[in-house]
């Protein structure tokens, strides 16, 4: 875009006052600042504004709501967007705890992916630099989800502040994605055409650095529970009139276990029993086993055939009939756009690594040091930009891999935890509440805001993405992994939630 020599001049200032209020190095000296994208940094730097956000992210943290259980979490963020004005719709694409909030109207169309679902098993006491649950059990926000939907709701409310300011046409999404954890919603969300028509998606995942990538990362899954009946019988005295459906599960686990040796190094394969039995006595005749199946987009159908091969000759040889297979989730690897990561990235280095106290950092290194790991406290720089890995070597799994393959998509990680500390686990759920986690989440909103104006603002910006995105979908169409009837299973935490959440209840922290 060519800009007049005036607008240059209030660049040039702007950029000036930003430098005065970020302290960014003068021998690095940021990229112009536009009007807008000041003003959404300047929004999101109102005291009031990161108390606001901070404290909605910590009831979400106290609410540690599993997948598809997150009424509370939802609700919160729900109220928060109405209240500025979005135009909300509930319960998306079969799935209650799912929505999408709006403000604008017409092109472009920038998304955003917010998430708020928690991990099972990881409650533990806030700030507290060893492992301590507050409700022994119960589940924990271990992924820093709790941070993610908060940062999101408010870069997409700062948005609508320069959108009201400054007059920028185009439409912000808040695309709320329950069960990112269980890898649920996004494919129902792209069968359910929500993301028809959007331009652009923002996704964003917490982390202890500051950063983006892209490329093809992470691994793509199938998720299944598989169920065989067999027959009861007393265990001493008839067995043999008995089936064992648990020596079915063993039996399938077995030949997964010996399959490993021939499936390609991409593969990521792990199980729980989710169903044994009750007695030794008495001879199981219902027994499930829930398998996370992990590959490349490439390998995932034939890996899942093959352990499917499994789970019928453990049937065969026990005289057990696999009476279920459930597809409880099905999703792709992230194909993440240079363009886009490109823009985040250079927004990365406006904001720049947030300042942390003596005592964030005092916290952190009794926390790295509980893990026996380096005691450097908070990170204090950003991250470089990510490239492709070279060889591929699996990996950890998101649900907006799909996302990635209908729109142009990059992800933000931005900070809120602690270096050191390990996802899925207590001592993320020690440090996803409080000061830090909450300066972590502005600038992590100050970023995708900055970004979203950008491509609202800068037609040539979000046209680069646009035509990466086309020519790259020319050689991978979208094509969901998810059966053609395949629901989202409402019920897998219903009852496991519904056992902590009384106990939970009397340490909410509301807002
Ligand atoms: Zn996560």
């Amino acid at each position: 875009m060519q800009l007049g020599i005036r607008r240059i001049g209030a660049f040039a200032l702007l950029a000036g006052s930003l430098l005065a209020i970020t302290g960014y190095a003068q021998e690095n000296p940021a990229p112009p600042v536009s009007p807008e994208k000041q003003c959404v940094l300047d929004w999101l730097s109102r005291p009031e504004v990161v108390e606001k956000f901070g404290k909605i992210s910590d009831a979400i943290w106290s609410y540690a709501e599993l997948g598809l259980q997150e009424y509370r979490s939802s609700e919160l963020l729900i109220k928060t967007l109405e209240a500025e004005g979005f135009t909300v719709e509930k319960g998306l694409a079969g799935m209650p705890t799912c929505f999408v909030a709006s403000y604008g109207s017409g092109k472009p169309v920038v998304g955003i992916l917010a998430e708020y679902d928690a991990l099972p098993m990881l409650s533990q006491k806030a700030r507290t630099p060893k492992q301590e649950p507050l409700v022994a059990g119960a589940p924990g926000h271990g992924c820093g989800h709790n941070l993610m939907g908060t940062a999101v709701s408010a870069a997409a409310i700062a948005v609508k502040e320069a959108m009201e300011q400054h007059q920028i046409k185009g439409t912000i999404k808040v695309f709320g994605s329950p069960a990112e954890e269980i890898l649920i919603s996004r494919p129902h969300m792209v069968r359910a055409g929500l993301f028809e028509g959007v331009d652009v998606v923002i996704n964003n995942h917490t982390s202890s650095g500051f950063t983006t990538s892209y490329g093809v990362n992470g691994s793509a899954v199938y998720s299944v529970v598989y169920t065989f009946t067999g027959k009861t019988a007393h265990s001493a005295g008839g067995p043999w009139d008995g089936r064992s459906a648990l020596d079915a599960v063993e039996l399938m686990n077995v030949a997964t276990n010996y399959l490993r040796e021939h499936l390609h190094f991409t593969h990521r394969m792990h199980y729980v029993i989710t169903d044994g039995g009750e007695a030794p006595n008495v001879v199981p005749d219902r027994a499930s086993v829930w398998y996370f199946l992990r590959n490349t987009d490439e390998r995932l159908e034939e890996m899942y055939e093959r352990v499917l091969n499994c789970a019928k000759g453990a049937a065969l040889a026990t005289g057990t009939e696999l009476s279920e297979v459930r597809v409880i989730g099905a999703i792709h690897q992230a194909h993440e756009n240079k363009g886009l990561a490109e823009l985040l990235y250079q927004n990365i280095q406006l904001v720049g690594m947030p300042q942390w106290t003596e005592d964030e950092h005092q916290f952190a290194k009794a926390l790295q040091k509980e893990l026996g790991k380096a005691e450097k406290g908070m990170p204090t720089e950003v991250g470089k930009l990510g490239k492709p890995a070279v060889v591929y070597t699996g990996g950890p799994s998101s649900d907006h891999g799909d996302v990635t393959l209908v729109a142009p998509t990059a992800t933000l990680r931005f900070p809120g935890g602690v270096p050191g500390t390990a996802g899925h686990h207590w001592s993320t759920v020690a440090c996803g509440f409080g000061s830090s986690a909450s300066k972590g989440l502005n600038a992590g909103a100050k970023v995708m805001a900055a970004t979203a104006v950008e491509l609202m603002t800068q037609p040539e910006s979000l046209e680069k993405t646009r035509k990466e995105f086309e020519e790259y979908s020319k050689a991978h169409p979208y094509k969901s992994f998810l059966p053609p009837d395949n629901e989202p299973p409402l019920d897998i935490y219903e009852d496991l939630m519904g056992r902590f959440r009384p106990a939970m209840e009397k340490h909410y922290v509301n807002p």
